[in-house]
C-alpha cells in the first residue's frame, strides 16, 4: 500500500503542510504532478517554470531512492488508471481556491473516496483562508481595511508555524518513476524565463519607501514562487515579520483576501462583484485593444508596462494598476479582456489576484477605486516615473518620430468614462 501527495501549487519538499502530515504516517509517499491538458491555463511558459521545479524537487528525492511520477493527459481519466495502477491507501493535497479546482477537486474527491480511499486537504497556500478571518456572525468580509484589522492581530501566531516535511522526507517511498520526461515529450518547447534571484533580506528593508517606482525594482519578485509553491508563504511571511516590514506583510493580506473573496463569490471570476458593472457599455474597439496589448498607445508608462509583460511575463504592481485603469477607462475596454490578456501573459498569473486587481482598477470590485476617479497616466509617469527611466527601459523609439501619437486624448476620455460608467449605474 502507498499513499499519495498529489503536488500542485506546492513545489517544494519544505514546510510544507500537505506533505509534512503525509510524511507522518507509517505507510510511503509517492509524490504526483499531473500536467493537466484540461486545465484552461497551460501555457508554455508556465510548464517550464513548472518543470524547471520539478526537475530540482526529483534530484532532491532521487538522493532518497525515490522519484516523482509525472503523468500528463486529462485528469480525472489520470486518476482514474493511478486507481488501478497502485494500491492506494491515501491521497494527500494542500487546497486550491478557484472554481475549477474547487470543482475539480471536489470530484477527484468523491472518485476516490468511491473505491474506498481516504482523501485528506489542508491549508498551505494561503497564510489565512477562506473561513478564518470572518466577521463575527462568521459571513465575509467584503471590505479590505477591517478585515485587515483582524487579520493583522491573528498573523503574529505565523512566527511559531511550521510543517517541517523536509526532516521527513525518508519516508518517501522508494519508487523509481519510469523516465523522468522531457519537456519536449509533454509537448512543450524549451523556454529561457526572465528569473530574479529572490532575496528578500535585501528588497525588504527598502520596499516602503522604493516600491512605487518601478525603474528601481524595489519589489521582491516573489509572486510566482508564491503562486507555485516553490517558496512557503509562512517562511516568507517570518522573514518580513523579523524586518518589521509591514507594507509588503500588507501585500500578502491583500492575497489571502483576494483568495477568500474568490472562494465566497466565485461569479467574480467573470462578473464584477458590484453587479452593476456589468452594465456598463463597453466600447470593445479591436484596434485599440490591440495597441494596448503591444504597447502602442502612445502614453509612455503605459506602453512600457505593456511591452515589459510581453517579454519578460511580468510586470511592476504600480504599473499594472495604470494599464488596467487606462485599457477599462481610458479605451472602456471589457475588463475581462485584460484580465484575460494577463492570464496568458503574466508568469505569475494567479486568478484570484488577478481578478481582484482588474475589478480594482476598473472600479467594479470590492473596495475598487471609485469609478469617477481615472488614474491620469502622464501625471501617474511625472510622479513615479519622472525622469522616464523605466520608459525608456522599454520604448527604445522614445523621443522619437517613430513614437506613437496618444491613442486618446486624456481629458475627453476621463470624461468619456465617467459618464458610460455612470450611465451603467456607477
Ligand atoms: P511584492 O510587492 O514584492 O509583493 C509580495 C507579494 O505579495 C506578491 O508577490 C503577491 O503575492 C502579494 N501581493 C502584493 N500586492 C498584492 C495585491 N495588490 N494583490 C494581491 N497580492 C498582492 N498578483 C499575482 O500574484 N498574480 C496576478 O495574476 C496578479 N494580477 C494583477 C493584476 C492587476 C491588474 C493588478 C493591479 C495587480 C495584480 N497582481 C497580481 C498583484 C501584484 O501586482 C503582484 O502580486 C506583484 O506586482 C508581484 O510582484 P512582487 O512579487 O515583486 O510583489
Amino acid at each position: 500500500k502507498i499513499n499519495i501527495h498529489w503536488l500542485r501549487r506546492d513545489l517544494r519538499l519544505n514546510d510544507n503542510n500537505a506533505l509534512f502530515q503525509a510524511l507522518s504516517e507509517n505507510t510511503p509517499v509517492v509524490l504526483l504532478y499531473i500536467f493537466e491538458t484540461n486545465n484552461p491555463i497551460n501555457a508554455n511558459d508556465k510548464a517550464n517554470f513548472i518543470y524547471n521545479s520539478l526537475k530540482k524537487l526529483q534530484k532532491e528525492v532521487e538522493a532518497y531512492g525515490s522519484s516523482i511520477l509525472i503523468k500528463q493527459g486529462d485528469v480525472f481519466k489520470i486518476w482514474e488508471s493511478l486507481v488501478n495502477e497502485f494500491n492506494i491507501n491515501k491521497v494527500y493535497f494542500n487546497e486550491e481556491y478557484e472554481p475549477y479546482t474547487i470543482n475539480r477537486d471536489t470530484q477527484i474527491k468523491r472518485f476516490l473516496e468511491s473505491k474506498g480511499m481516504v482523501v485528506k486537504t489542508y491549508k498551505d497556500h494561503v497564510l489565512f483562508h477562506k473561513d478564518e478571518i470572518v466577521k463575527g456572525d462568521r459571513t465575509p468580509y467584503t471590505v479590505f481595511t477591517p478585515y485587515f484589522k483582524k487579520w493583522m492581530i491573528e498573523v503574529e501566531k505565523f512566527t511559531s508555524i511550521h510543517y517541517p516535511s523536509e526532516k521527513l522526507i525518508k519516508n518517501l517511498a522508494n519508487y523509481e518513476a519510469n523516465d523522468f520526461p522531457s519537456l519536449k515529450n509533454l509537448g512543450y518547447v524549451e523556454q529561457t524565463l526572465d528569473l530574479p534571484e529572490i532575496n528578500l533580506d535585501a528588497k525588504l528593508p527598502s520596499y516602503e519607501l522604493n516600491r512605487d517606482f518601478p525603474f528601481l525594482d524595489a519589489s521582491t519578485r516573489i509572486s510566482v514562487d508564491l503562486r507555485y509553491g516553490t517558496i512557503s508563504i509562512r517562511d516568507a511571511f517570518k522573514k518580513a515579520h523579523n524586518l518589521n516590514a509591514l507594507k509588503w506583510i500588507a501585500g500578502l493580506a491583500w492575497r489571502d483576501f483576494y483568495h477568500m473573496i474568490l472562494f465566497y463569490f466565485p461569479h467574480t471570476e467573470n462578473k464584477a462583484f458590484k453587479k452593476k458593472f456589468d452594465f456598463v457599455e463597453w466600447r470593445n474597439n479591436e484596434s485599440e485593444f490591440k495597441a494596448w496589448c503591444e504597447g502602442k498607445t502612445g502614453y509612455p508608462i503605459v506602453d512600457a508596462g505593456m511591452r515589459s509583460l510581453n517579454e519578460t511575463g511580468f510586470m511592476h504592481n504600480r504599473v499594472r494598476m495604470i494599464v488596467a485603469s487606462f485599457l477599462t477607462k481610458h479605451l472602456l475596454i471589457d475588463w475581462r479582456w485584460g484580465e484575460a490578456y494577463f492570464a496568458v501573459k503574466l508568469l505569475d498569473y494567479d486568478m484570484a489576484n488577478n481578478v481582484g486587481g482588474w475589478q480594482w482598477a476598473c472600479g467594479s470590485g470590492n473596495d475598487a477605486v471609485p469609478y469617477f476617479r481615472v488614474f491620469n497616466p502622464t501625471t501617474q509617469q511625472e510622479k513615479f516615473d519622472p525622469e522616464f527611466k523605466y520608459c525608456k527601459l522599454w520604448i527604445e523609439e522614445l523621443n522619437t518620430k517613430r513614437y506613437a501619437q496618444p491613442i486618446v486624448e486624456h481629458t475627453f476620455a476621463r470624461n468619456r468614462a465617467i459618464k458610460t460608467y455612470s450611465l451603467a449605474g456607477g
